[in-house]
């Protein structure tokens, strides 16, 4: 898997060891185990899906996680990029709108010996009561840029997002260069499972 993400222009060290250093089959399905590792997005119950290895990599080498910084998750679906930022040393907070899947996250994180903060509860409110973040992941498709999320950003801080924009779905990163200022960076098309609010 590591080699794949090389050889697709994922050179940041940091990002496939600490890849390297979480088991992709313990977020799968059952009877997935064979095909883990192969570069696809994959079902983990409840119709949602784990991003595809590179597109997990792609994201979090956007995202430049320095070790200790606090990190908010929008999408904990499995746990499987929540486990990769903790493995940066990322003080990790992850929303999930799903009670069953935020459930199950938060006993698999568990039991392998990762400690995030686990919020089960809709991203779009992102979470006022632990901002500001030095950098925000979305890990679903958006409609639209959650103005909250843009405004729980610290100085210096950036936001990594897949935002519908006419007909494809974009990857974006915002910077925040100042209180009032903030830089948009528009990437390449990819593939994410709606954002959709409220609870379920
Ligand atoms: N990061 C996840 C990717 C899961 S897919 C992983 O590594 O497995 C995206 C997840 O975003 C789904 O579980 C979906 O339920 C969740 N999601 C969608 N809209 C959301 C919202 N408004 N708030 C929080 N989570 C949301």
């Amino acid at each position: 898997m590591l080699q794949t993400l090389y050889s697709k222009g994922v050179s940041d060290e940091r990002v496939l060891t600490a890849m390297g250093g979480v088991p992709r089959h313990f977020f799968l399905e059952r009877g997935l185990d064979k095909i883990a590792y192969d570069d696809k997005a994959l079902p983990i119950g409840a119709g949602q899906t784990i991003s595809q290895p590179y597109t997990v990599a792609w994201q979090t080498q956007l995202l430049h996680v320095a070790p200790g910084e606090k990190v908010l998750e929008i999408g904990t679906g499995s746990g499987y990029q929540a486990a990769v930022l903790c493995e940066l040393g990322a003080n990790l907070y992850s929303i999930e709108r799903q009670r069953l899947l935020h459930e199950k996250a938060k006993s698999l994180l568990a039991q392998m010996g990762y400690h995030p903060t686990l919020i089960y509860g809709d991203g779009f409110e992102g979470l006022p009561s632990q901002a500001p973040f030095a950098k925000i992941i979305v890990t679903c498709g958006a409609g639209h840029v959650p103005q909250p999320l843009l405004s729980q950003l610290a100085v210096g801080g950036r936001m990594v997002i897949p935002v519908k924009t006419e007909k494809a779905l974009h990857m974006f990163a915002f910077d925040r260069v100042s209180k009032t200022e903030i830089r948009q960076i528009k990437l390449n098309e990819c593939s994410f499972v709606p954002m959709l609010q409220g609870l379920s």
